[in-house]
């Protein structure tokens, strides 16, 4: 078998997967390590100010080390030699008839719902930041999107239920 016909196979196969539709008010009730969908509107971006940051490129956490710098990051149990990249995050509010949920929209999914490269964003100065928001906003009020979750658990003794954003995408 060559590759070309594996990864056709593989893309036909994802395709074909059923997806599992959730209202948004019934989210809490899931189990963890779960793979979901939701699908509605967006209402609100929660980060006005800025939605790019400097992160590890191993591990994705936060630094304030000069972006392209390679150093020795600390943040995970084991350190790892890293380069400072950009990071694009995006915090909404997400709605569906059933209900509301705010979720973290990462890199290629944030990307996705905002039309930009993180690069392309990243050089935005505060105000056309905010101007860019107010229009993305105000152009996708009625846009329906569907987007895939993973569910996981965080804390110790009490296990908070949180959502992963995997893949965004329009639908009709
Ligand atoms: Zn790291």
């Amino acid at each position: 078998m060559n590759t070309e016909e594996t990864f056709a196979q593989f893309h036909q196969s994802e395709s074909e997967t059923v997806r599992i539709f959730i209202p948004i008010a019934e989210l809490c009730l899931q189990k963890e390590g779960l793979t979901i969908w939701i699908k509605g509107c967006l209402t609100e971006v929660l980060n006005q100010d800025r939605c790019v940051y400097t992160s590890c490129n191993v591990c994705k956490k936060k630094t304030e080390v000069e972006l392209g710098s390679h150093f020795y990051c600390f943040h995970a149990t084991a350190p790892h030699m890293a380069t400072s990249v950009y990071r694009c995050y995006l915090q909404i509010n997400f709605r569906d008839e059933s209900g509301c949920v705010k979720l973290t929209l990462f890199d290629e999914v944030a990307e996705t719902i905002l039309q930009r490269t993180t690069e392309q964003i990243s050089g935005l100065s505060l105000e056309e930041y905010r101007s860019f928001i107010g229009n993305f906003l105000e152009n996708n009020k009625t846009r329906m999107f569907a987007i895939k979750l993973v569910t996981y658990k965080i804390g110790e003794a009490i296990r908070q239920l949180r959502f992963r954003a995997q893949h965004v995408e329009e639908v009709a």
